[in-house]
């Protein structure tokens, strides 16, 4: 270890490590530290018996040769080291008489069932993805643009128009402008349990970007699971001379009398000196360890009104025999499950811990039906998520926390079991990953999956959360800043990041 770095990344969530990788890559000096005794973050694995667990990853949206989102992974240096598996299904959507199955990279096949299940709507249809595919061009010419950060900005209003057009709208303001039917748009928005809101609160801006990506490029799972990534990561950054200290809370940020960042302290490492902090934790965490005085009023009034986006709640099962005996056909991955009530009650629901009777979307995951090198010949995995509120979990007893997390895993495993009959008899691993879960792998506030919440208010380049802190040499990368959560949307705040500061 060296006592002193050019930049120092708080917390090697993938936000950290890629932002780590891009800068090592330009020979400076850099530093990572993660408290956990593994990198990636939310970005990991686990293993239970047989079977190996991706603890996050769904889908990775446009990760193939040739699409945008692969230049990240090229850039990041990490293309060569891992494998992606696209998904034959991209999902499968069913609510009341809906059932849509979407197909990889085939947004026409897409088209042609919403349009049968709504042949009124065929123009309005053609419209809104005609709009939705020129605005995805404006957004990648902007995030993928090599000319200095400022150039694109001042390029915005003439070449990347849409980005400014629709950043007030929500994802239900822009499907208005094409269509008054509800259902319609309840199915557009399908994956809105990615985004954390339903279609009504969802900034357009965040949400438009992987809507086209994942139907035009696809989604991926990376073979081995995202640890493979995150490892991936840490190969790179080290092999440009970065080091990677695991097992190491920070717990300070030090700065000296002019307000200075001059380094920080962990327990592993003691003071270790830099000009140049990254944080990939929260910014609540940061006022914290820096010190609530080296904020200003406005600051710190600013981030109390900030909104922390909701949790998540998985099972993950093992099972003793392959999907195919449930009857899962071999080209099944995701699906969604919606009740007909509004994505809006669905959520109130949600937040309000009300999952119990058919008042919630929910989705299963059919883990290896995509990766078989996640188990044992003859065994299979999957997963069972439901996006939930982030109150009444940190609070509770041990004895309450363990029985609301099994009648939860219960509900869950009950609502599988009508969609694969026999499911119980041949579970071997029963995991449950809760937001107390969350909150004690990445010190995330009340278990939040996605950093701040994505509405208008708290989205976009000029509204988002800044990756600048008002003190000098403080940054911050990953799902609380632009463009906010998700595998690609950290990749990209590292991006942006590196673009625009290093
Ligand atoms: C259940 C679930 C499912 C998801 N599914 C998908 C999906 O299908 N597709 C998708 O694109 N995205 C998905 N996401 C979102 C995605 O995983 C996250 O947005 C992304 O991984 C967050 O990365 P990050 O860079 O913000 O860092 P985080 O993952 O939040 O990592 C922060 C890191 O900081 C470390 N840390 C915290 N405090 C300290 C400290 N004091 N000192 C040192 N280190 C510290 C933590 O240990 C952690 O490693 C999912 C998330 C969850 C939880």
């Amino acid at each position: 270890m060296k006592s002193e770095y050019d930049v120092i990344f708080i917390g090697a969530g993938l936000g950290g490590l890629t932002a780590a990788s891009l800068i090592a890559q330009k020979g400076k000096k850099v530093l990572v530290i993660d408290k956990h005794n593994i990198a990636g973050g939310y970005a990991t694995n686990f293993k239970r018996k047989d079977f190996e667990f991706d603890v996050s990853l769904h889908s990775f949206d446009g990760v193939v040769k040739g699409g945008n989102s692969y230049k990240i992974i090229e850039a990041s240096g990490v293309a060569d080291k891992i494998e992606f598996l696209g998904h034959d299904t991209l999902y499968h959507y069913q609510c009341g008489d809906i059932d849509i199955k979407v197909k990889h990279q085939d947004i026409e096949g897409y088209k042609k069932q919403l349009v049968h299940y709504f042949p009124e709507e065929e123009g309005n249809i053609e419209r809104l993805f005609s709009e939705a595919d020129k605005n995805y061009k404006d957004m990648s010419g902007f995030l993928y643009s090599t000319k200095r950060f400022f150039l694109r900005i001042m390029a915005t209003p003439l070449f990347y128009r849409r980005i400014l057009k629709y950043e007030h709208y929500t994802v239900d303001d822009y499907f208005s402008r094409y269509t008054k039917n509800e259902k319609l748009k309840a199915a557009l928005s399908a994956q809105w349990s990615y985004y954390g809101l339903p279609a009504k609160d969802l900034a357009f801006g965040y949400f438009s970007y992987p809507f086209i990506d994942y139907l035009r490029f696809g989604g991926y799972s990376i073979k081995g699971g995202s640890q493979k990534l995150s490892n991936a990561l840490v190969d790179t950054i080290v092999e440009h001379g970065g080091e990677v200290q695991l097992a190491s809370p920070v717990t300070k940020i030090v700065t000296n009398e002019k307000n200075k960042i001059i380094g920080i302290e962990s327990k592993k490492t003691g003071f270790v000196r830099a000009k140049k902090i990254v944080s990939n934790i929260s910014p609540y965490a940061v006022v914290s360890l820096t010190g609530d005085e080296q904020f200003d009023q406005k600051f710190k009034q600013n981030l109390k009104q900030l909104k922390p986006s909701i949790s998540g709640f998985q099972v993950y099962l093992g099972l003793n025999c392959t999907l195919d005996k449930l009857g899962v056909k071999k080209d099944e991955y995701i699906r969604f499950f919606s009740p007909t009530l509004s994505q809006r009650e669905q959520f109130d629901n949600l937040k309000n811990g009300n999952v119990f009777e058919d008042k919630t979307g929910w989705s299963i995951n059919y883990f290896s039906n995509v990766d078989d090198s996640l188990v044992s010949p003859g065994k299979s995995s999957l997963g069972l998520f439901t996006l939930v509120g982030t109150s009444n979990w940190h609070s509770l007893s041990k004895m309450e926390y363990r029985e609301k997390k099994q009648e939860l895993t219960q509900v869950l495993i009950d609502k599988a079991s009508k969609v694969l009959p026999g499911l119980v008899d041949h579970i071997e691993v029963c995991e449950a990953g809760t937001p107390r879960t969350m909150t004690k792998f990445t010190n995330n506030p009340g278990g939040a999956i996605y950093g701040f919440e994505q509405n208008i208010k708290q989205s976009g380049l000029f509204r988002r959360f800044p990756q600048k802190y008002p003190l000098k040499g403080l940054y911050q990368v990953g799902a609380w800043t632009f463009p906010g959560a998700g595998f690609i949307g950290t990749m990209l705040s590292a991006k942006i990041l590196v673009d625009r500061y290093f």
